[in-house]
């Protein structure tokens, strides 16, 4: 296929990276690699969803993955998963057969699905300080980002998506809902809560934020980039760790961080080579200098993967929302990274022993209970009304092309890229009638009107 052609094919269909923070795909695509990676690593516990994708959309995944190698002019394909999913290896085995792709193993440690770890896992090339994968020759796709641009070369844009619903349900189970479906139809579908006072992580339960209050869940819908809801008892660790205040963060950072260098000895960008090193951020957090501190402006190469947090601090603290705090009050005063650009190869040789174990990782963090909870199936929900966020992406919101009172069919463009933005676009999920816009649009279905 033509280049310019299946750039346009996927920017109309508004696909977006749904394994992460959402890049519009057409702009990521839009290169020239030598490598391209399908990520299926999902290396968050208790997420099934791209094994879902490997598993029963193959064809779509390697269909995409070839016109993309076609596309960026690479020279390597490569599906990368966990060498732990035996079936999942076997069939993907059997449908790259012939096709020039090939699968790359990785072992099942956290955070093996980190777009910057993988590039290192497959490639051996360290992405310099807030770069991208395209600065060493590598574009890195979502395996279920590449189900919907094999749908979009077939001219089919994004209205749906897969969600592992798991924890304290009474049948955890993936969950195929249209966007804008609220969070609460996926958990009621899975039989609903089974403890009395829940709390709702959207996500995984390293990186996904926590919803623990009655209007936040209420408000709380599928995006593009959903890819689980974990229901978890009030009061749970992750809850808690959420919880903690900057001012409450500081004092504990100043009365307990002993510089012992854990969390930076640990920490996945670190390890790949990039000169961060995360402790440095703390003493100056603890001192309340971090707004003049050279050596805190590295916050900025945190992945907020939370290894840090979670797992490495001996004493309990906060590394990732210090920097995520760090990192927010730099963007407000307009201050910038100003630190080395160079990476080093000299963790290679002992990134591998620092790997970390996701069963003990799920210990750690206290989800270790539901681990082995496999869900049973696909089930679809089917809403009649839908609230369909305009912003589901990196840049700036889709601007509303319908009205309230105005009828929509699933599949119909109902937001724009703005003139000469970075953004994608969005597209209705139900047919039915606009009910409001504002910064989404809420549709209900003709049905729910009677
Ligand atoms: S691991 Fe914890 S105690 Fe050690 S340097 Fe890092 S924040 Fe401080
Ligand atoms: S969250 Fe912690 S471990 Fe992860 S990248 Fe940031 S500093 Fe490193």
């Amino acid at each position: 296929m033509e280049k310019s052609r299946f750039i346009a094919l996927v920017k109309a269909a508004g696909v977006v990276g749904e394994g992460g923070a959402g890049f519009p795909a057409h702009v990521k695509y839009d290169a020239c690699v030598d490598t391209v990676i399908a990520n299926g690593c999902e290396c968050e516990p208790l997420l099934h969803t791209d094994q879902h994708h490997m598993m029963h959309h193959a064809p779509d995944i390697v269909r995409a993955l070839s016109a993309l190698v076609e596309v960026t002019g690479a020279s390597r394909g490569v599906i990368a998963l966990k060498r732990k999913h035996a079936e999942i290896v076997d069939h993907l085995s059997r449908a790259t057969a012939g096709t020039g792709l090939s699968l790359a193993l990785i072992d099942n440690f956290y955070p093996a699905g980190d777009e910057q770890v993988l590039v290192k896992e497959v490639t051996g090339r360290t992405v310099p300080p807030l770069g991208l994968p395209l600065a060493v020759g590598v574009a890195v796709a979502n395996t279920g980002t590449l189900v919907s641009v094999s749908r979009a070369m077939d001219e089919t844009p994004v209205t749906r998506k897969v969600v592992t619903v798991t924890g304290e349900v009474k049948t955890p189970c993936l969950v195929e809902a249209p966007l804008g479906t609220p969070v609460s139809a996926l958990v009621a579908a899975c039989g609903g809560e089974i403890v009395p006072d829940p709390v709702y992580v959207l996500g995984g339960p390293m990186m996904g934020p926590v919803v623990d209050t009655p209007e936040a869940y209420a408000a709380a819908v599928v995006t593009k980039t959903t890819g689980g809801v974990i229901v978890l008892p009030r009061g749970h660790f992750l809850q808690v760790n959420a919880r903690t205040t900057p001012e409450a963060m500081r004092r504990r950072a100043a009365a307990a961080c002993i510089q012992c260098r854990y969390c930076s000895e640990l920490c996945p960008r670190y390890l790949i080579g990039q000169p961060f090193e995360t402790h440095r951020v703390m003493r100056a957090f603890a001192a309340g200098v971090e707004g003049s501190s050279q050596p805190a402006r590295q916050a900025l190469l945190c992945c907020e993967c939370g290894v840090c947090e979670l797992y490495a601090c001996p004493m309990g603290l906060s590394p990732r929302r210090i920097n995520i705090e760090v990192k927010r009050a730099m963007r407000a005063a307009g201050q910038k990274y100003e630190g080395s650009r160079e990476v080093t190869g000299t963790r290679d040789d002992w990134r591998s022993y620092r790997r970390i174990p996701v069963p003990r990782l799920a210990a750690r963090v206290g989800i270790e209970r539901y681990m082995g909870i496999h869900p049973a199936g696909c089930l679809e929900v089917r809403p009649k009304a839908v609230r369909i966020p305009l912003r589901q992406h990196i840049g700036a919101p889709a601007a509303a092309v319908v009205a309230p009172g105005e009828t929509v069919v699933a599949g119909q463009v109902i937001g724009e890229i703005p003139e000469g933005a970075l953004g994608a676009r969005v597209h209705a999920s139900i047919d039915g009638v606009v009910t409001g816009v504002d910064g989404a649009v809420s549709i209900s279905s003709k049905g729910a009107l009677r």
